[in-house]
């Protein structure tokens, strides 16, 4: 992991050399001070000269104004090394995010996700720089205070060095059990983002049930829970800081004792006395880290781990080594023995044979829960078939490139995701770049001109988080007109109109049928009026594809379709 970590640091050679070069000269000029105290004690003070001590306090003026430069240098530098490095990988997890697959998204909670690439990282960026600076500084402060130590009284080094393999201890204890803990914070903090964003985000449906009783208890329990995993972080805390404080203590106490019989009996000087007991706190001042290596370091090295986990799930959808950018497709699609299942033991398609000619109309149809909307995923590879294979034109969808291939498919659901944001940004979305004419005139085919023009805005007009300011015909004309900016030559409509009053859905079929005009489309739906006039009606039922043909050849016989349709308009 900590190889993993020092990649970071590759391209920021020229920070780190700094940062850490000004950290190591002030770590050494601390070690300077008590030795120039021992000389001011016991070599200038006996000279009685007050001269030669105002320029001696000069000498240490300058050495402190030099080391606040250097510390001045190490914090802001440092500063920007860390968040140079937190920078790129929270791109790098933005990215990795990106690149998931429906699969990895139907398992996650969202709420977990956005805390991994924010909160966690910037712990990580804080280690980042503090982590090997300390280090740093503290071998060198470390072995450097002993040495001088060991310089002044042998004795005396010896004693102090009894509390090492005590504070070594604490320190792997302490730090090893917070390390845990914050993984479990992490855990948790992840679960009460999950509940919020889940409540915030259906908030009209727990208003509508009135269930904010109910949430409110989720809630607390998820809050609950973090409350005592950051109550063990603090008892840790509390123990590992008290049993530092008091080891070191206690040792100082010790050689302040043997040094005053060392004194006494003549073999220290009183200037040897002081220099040593101001090294120890040199010695003293890494161990005194202590709080930051039981939180800072163990809540960076948790949250690189929860990075390292995310960055590790691979999608399960990539471009093949060897595929290539789709040519302009003209839009046969053949699908020959395709099965799939969600679960690979539950097959929902089995051995689908189906060709669609380009420019043809395919209707599915059939009970609910039978598999069309999982056919249709398939042709943009959200999954992947797990036998045969879907062509279009003759080509295996698997040896294109996925984005050359998806941006030949317009995809157009029973629920609009629309963004806070302008309808022009809305309807751009279906190719960013598209000029206002452009915009307006996809806008039109889509029968949304007359509502632009109505709105003061016109296509600046804000339509709020997920579009809630439009009807739900509005939202769907917007997801109608993005698809004509993007003029795909395949289409899928999979309930496009289901959520509709009938009149709405009549206002927008008209424009449907413009957009799926010299297009190969698939019209997924269950008002069986809506796709009277398609060129083929594939009925699809969970035993696979029970029967095809137009609506006339299906009314003719008797089958699912007739059954569908009796049912439909009985009455
Ligand atoms: P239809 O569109 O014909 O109503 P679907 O294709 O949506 O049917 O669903 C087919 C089956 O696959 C159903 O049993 C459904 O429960 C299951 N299913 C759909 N989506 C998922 C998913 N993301 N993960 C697991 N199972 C799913
Ligand atoms: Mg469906």
């Amino acid at each position: 992991m900590i190889r993993q970590f020092a990649r970071f640091y590759r391209p920021h050679l020229r920070l780190v050399l700094i940062a850490f070069g000004c950290a190591a000269a002030s770590g050494l000029l601390e070690l300077f001070f008590p030795m120039a105290v021992r000389a001011f004690i016991d070599h200038l003070l006996p000279r009685q000269d007050m001269q030669v001590v105002v320029l001696a306090i000069v000498g240490l003026l300058a050495i402190y104004v030099l080391n606040a430069a250097l510390m001045a240098v190490v914090t802001y530098w440092g500063h920007v090394l860390g968040i140079a490095i937190e920078t790129e990988l929270r791109r790098r997890a933005f990215d990795h995010l990106l690149g998931l697959s429906h699969r990895f998204y139907d398992e996650q909670k969202t709420g977990h996700l956005v805390g991994r690439v924010t909160k966690n990282l910037e712990d990580i960026g804080e280690v980042a720089h503090h982590g090997p600076e300390d280090l740093l500084i503290a071998a060198l402060t470390f072995a450097g205070a002993f040495a001088l130590m060991v310089m002044v009284s042998p004795e005396l080094a010896l004693l102090t060095a009894l509390i090492v393999p005590i504070v070594g201890w604490a320190v792997a204890h302490f730090g090893g059990r917070m390390t845990g803990n914050w993984q479990a914070q992490f855990r948790r903090v992840g679960a009460f983002n999950a509940r919020i964003e889940e409540a915030v985000g259906g908030i009209r449906v727990v208003k509508a049930f009135a269930n904010e009783a109910h949430e409110r208890r989720l809630f607390a329990a998820d809050n609950a829970g973090y409350q005592r995993t950051k109550l063990d972080a603090y008892r840790i805390m509390a123990i590992g800081t008290t049993f530092n404080y008091l080891g070191m203590r206690l040792v100082q106490l010790v050689v302040m004792l043997a040094g005053a019989a060392f004194i006494v009996a003549g073999s220290l000087t009183i200037g040897d006395f002081v220099a040593f007991l101001l090294l120890v706190n040199v010695f003293y001042r890494p161990l005194e880290k202590i709080n930051a290596v039981i939180e800072t370091y163990p809540k960076g090295i948790a949250g690189f781990r929860s990075y390292l986990e995310l960055m590790a799930t691979k999608p399960d959808i990539t471009d093949a080594p060897d595929a290539t950018p789709a040519p302009a497709l003209r839009g046969d699609v053949r699908l020959e023995g395709v099965g799939f299942g969600y679960d690979p033991a539950r097959p929902v398609l089995r051995g689908i044979d189906l060709s669609v000619k380009a420019g043809e109309t395919v209707a599915l149809v059939g009970p609910s829960g039978a598999g069309k909307t999982t056919l249709c995923s398939l042709l943009p590879r959200f999954y992947d078939v797990q036998e045969g294979r879907i062509t279009i034109d003759g080509i295996d969808i698997r040896r294109m490139t996925l984005a050359s291939l998806r941006a030949q498919i317009g995809l157009v659901q029973q629920d609009v995701f629309l963004f806070a944001g302008t309808m022009r940004e809305n309807i751009a979305y279906g190719r960013l770049g598209a000029s206002d004419a452009e915009i307006m005139q996809a806008a039109r085919r889509a029968r949304l001109d007359g509502l632009i023009e109505a709105m003061p805005a016109g296509l600046d007009t804000l339509i709020g988080e997920r579009g809630v300011k439009l009807s739900g015909g509005q939202k769907q004309r917007m997801a109608i007109a993005r698809i004509f900016l993007m003029n795909p030559p395949i289409l899928i409509l999979d309930e496009a109109t289901s959520a509709l009053d009938t009149e709405t859905e009549r206002a927008i079929q008209a424009a449907l049928t413009e957009l799926a005009e010299g297009r190969t489309t698939f019209v997924i739906a269950h008002r069986l009026a809506t796709i009277r006039d398609a060129d083929r009606i594939v009925v699809v039922t969970e035993d696979g594809i029970a029967e095809q043909g137009t609506h006339q050849d299906l009314l003719a016989r008797p089958g699912p379709y007739r059954r569908l349709h009796e049912a439909q308009f009985a009455s």
